[in-house]
């Protein structure tokens, strides 16, 4: 058993080669316990953890619940996902989990690569700047800062895909925006996110580039001239 430990899961064979007569004694007393109490989910504990295994729901029911995809959804955030390894990088519900290994492993490779403390701008951070740049020469405090940068947010995450990314096209765009209409009040952000959440929306219709919600995924204007900030395009023609 051991010799097929080494040889065929050399990663699930290192905590007993390392500590094997502790592992032996758990082994008996995690076994009388499961035994004692009849409860088998125990033992498979132990057998995951020592294998260096984390018990996601998948792994759990994979084999006694095969036919029941429920069984392997993720319990922590309800989306509906199996729960297995790929899941748990991604699980909403673990975003602090991730954010604090994310700022860890940032923390451990500033400090001990060589040329680690020089910080290179990423690309969506160049970009928008350069465009927050362009438009605020070109554009003469006409639209005010804090609509340029959102508007730079709304521009990258319609382009973030392509290879080279046309920044004049964002000039132009923004250029038009003097002929809108004037931007009447939103709805109160908690109705929306209540309505959103209840509804299960996604898509915010009949709205421009100045009033669309951050609250939605996706977002239709008539206007043309929208599609580069991501519009869909007009809600009648896309529904
Ligand atoms: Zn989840």
């Amino acid at each position: 058993m051991v010799e097929l430990w080494k040889t065929d899961a050399p990663r699930q064979a290192e905590f007993f080669l390392a500590h094997p007569t502790q592992i032996r004694k758990q082994a008996r007393l995690v076994w009388h316990q499961a035994i004692t109490k009849g409860d088998g989910k125990a033992w498979l504990y132990f057998i995951f953890g020592i294998c260096q295994w984390f018990p996601t729901q998948h792994r759990l029911n994979k084999r006694s619940n095969c036919d029941n995809v429920e069984a392997r959804m993720c319990l922590l955030c309800q989306a509906g996902d199996i729960e297995d390894m790929n899941h748990l990088w991604v699980c909403p519900a673990m975003a602090k989990a991730q954010l604090a290994l994310q700022r860890e492993i940032d923390l451990i490779l500033r400090q001990r690569f060589p040329f680690g403390r020089y910080s290179l701008e990423s690309r969506q951070s160049r970009t928008r700047r350069e465009c927050l740049k362009n438009a605020k020469s070109s554009l003469q405090n006409a639209i005010s800062e804090s609509t340029i940068v959102r508007l730079t947010r709304d521009f990258w995450k319609a382009n973030k895909h392509k290879a080279c990314i046309p920044r004049r096209s964002f000039s132009l765009a923004l250029s038009k925006l003097r002929s809108y209409p004037t931007v009447p009040e939103h709805l109160c952000s908690d109705f929306l996110s209540i309505i959103i959440e209840e509804f299960t929306l996604q898509v915010e219709g009949c709205t421009d580039v100045l009033r669309h919600s951050n609250a939605f995924e996706w977002w239709c204007s008539g206007n043309p001239n929208d599609s580069v900030f991501g519009s869909l395009g007009s809600f009648f023609v896309v529904t």
